[in-house]
Formats: C-alpha cells, structure tokens, sequence
C-alpha cells in the first residue's frame, strides 16, 4: 500500500513540475509577443506578468486559456482584462517601489497582484462580495501580504488610506469619481477607463500637478461597467 501510494508521488510529482514550467515559458511567449512587440517597455510591469501566475485567477475550466490575448469571464458577470490592458494600465502609472496603490474593481485579485509585485502595498475594492472574497483568499494564498482587499462601493475611495501615489480603476465610469481625485497625492497618476458608450471607453490618465488636474487621453478600451451600491438613508 505504502509503496503504491510512494510510487503515485513519484509519477505525479514530476508532471506537476511539468505543469508549471509549462506555464512559465507561456508567460514568457505572452510577455514578448502580446506586450513588448506592442510597446510595452516598462520593465518591472514586464517582470511581474512574467512572474504572476494568471491562470490561478481564472475559473479551472479557463486555466488552458489564461495567457491568451483576450480577456476571460470571472463570473458574476465580470472578466479579468486582457493581458495587454493590464500591462498597459499599470506601466502608465509608473509604479515605484515605495507606492501606495489604490484599485477600484478587485475582480479575480490579478491586476493586484501584478500591482503588489512593483509597489509597496496595494488597498483594492470590490463590490461583488463574492468576487472580492475570493480574490482576497487567493491572494493571501499565493502570499501577497501587501494587498488589502475591502468589499463595497470604490466610489468613495479608501479616505482612511489616502492620499495615494496611484490610482486605477477597471470598471468603466461616465464621470470620474471626484473622491478619487481627492484621494490622489501631488505628482500622483489616475488611470480609468471614462465614457457614456459600453463598446467604446477612453482610458484617461489623469495627473495632480501644483494641485492642479491633467486628462489626457490614451486608448479606446471596452470595460465592464463601474455599479453603484444604492446609498442607505
Ligand atoms: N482588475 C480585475 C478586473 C476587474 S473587472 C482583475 O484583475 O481581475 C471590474 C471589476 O470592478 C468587477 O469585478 C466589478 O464587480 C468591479 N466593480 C464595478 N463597480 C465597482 C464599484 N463601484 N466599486 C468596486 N468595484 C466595482
């Protein structure tokens, strides 16, 4: 019995292996060709994407399908963005070791934990409970002990965090959330998707010069929307 059970290890042990350098090299295969052939050159957003394991934030049955240049459903209606979006948004707000990062739109934990590999600490929102339960087990997990998952409504910021160095937001808004721009610091970078048409999003950086606000438009995005919690009386 002992040797049979011993024997399964030693079978199983080495496809699992197989498994996760199977993964790696398609990290790598993505991180050329779906971002640096594209322009992405912002090094350490490219050595996170090489290092995250996405296909541990997709459904099981999408594993096989987590490194493709599309994005996924997570369920409750909601996707994980596509790699490209990911890399895209976080090079642009040009993280730095000591940030402090806020997200709006936790989803599956990924842009978190691509976050949490560059900067300091990462507070993300979600308003979908169960999204943002399961994203917080499966970060903590996988060790991310600088990300802070909180479940309810972003429009509101974390005023108990801020001011923050970064800011971004993955649902789509019609009109930036004004407690957002509060909360970033001097010098600081907002990146979120705005606009009135669901096929069509304007990703906007916006920046905090001498107190004074910046929008510059950078991509036209397709994001889910960004919902609202009804206000208690
Ligand atoms: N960043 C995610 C992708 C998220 S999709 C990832 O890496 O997987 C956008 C997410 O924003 C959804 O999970 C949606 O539920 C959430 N969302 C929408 N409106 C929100 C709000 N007002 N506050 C917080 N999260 C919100």
């Amino acid at each position: 019995m002992l040797r049979s059970v011993f024997k399964c290890i030693i079978f199983i042990f080495p496809l699992l292996l197989i498994a996760q350098e199977d993964y790696s090299a398609m990290r790598k295969t993505m991180v050329k060709e779906q971002l640096q052939q594209r322009g992405i050159f912002h090094n350490p957003t490219l050595d996170a994407m090489r290092k995250v394991p996405r296909h541990l934030f997709v459904p099981e049955g999408l594993k096989e399908s987590a490194y493709r240049d599309t994005p996924l459903p997570i369920g409750h209606k909601q996707t994980i963005s596509q790699p490209y979006i990911v890399a895209y948004m976080t090079s642009e707000l040009q993280p730095k070791k000591k940030h402090k990062v806020l997200e709006i739109g936790t989803g599956s934990g990924y842009q978190a934990a691509v976050l949490a590999e560059i900067v300091d600490s990462v507070y993300t929102i979600e308003i979908v409970e169960p999204l943002g339960i399961e994203a917080r087990d499966r970060l903590k997990r996988l060790g991310y002990d600088n990300v802070e998952v909180r479940i309810g409504d972003g429009y509101h910021g974390w005023p108990e965090q801020a001011p923050f160095d970064a800011i971004i937001v993955t649902a789509a808004v019609e009109k930036i959330p004004q407690p957002l721009i509060d909360q970033l610091k001097e010098g600081g970078r907002l990146i979120i998707p705005v606009g009135p048409i669901p096929e069509f999003r304007m990703l906007q950086l916006i920046t905090k010069k001498r107190g004074k606000i910046f929008t510059e438009n950078k991509l036209a995005v397709r994001f889910v929307p960004f919902t609202r919690k009804k206000e208690k009386n």
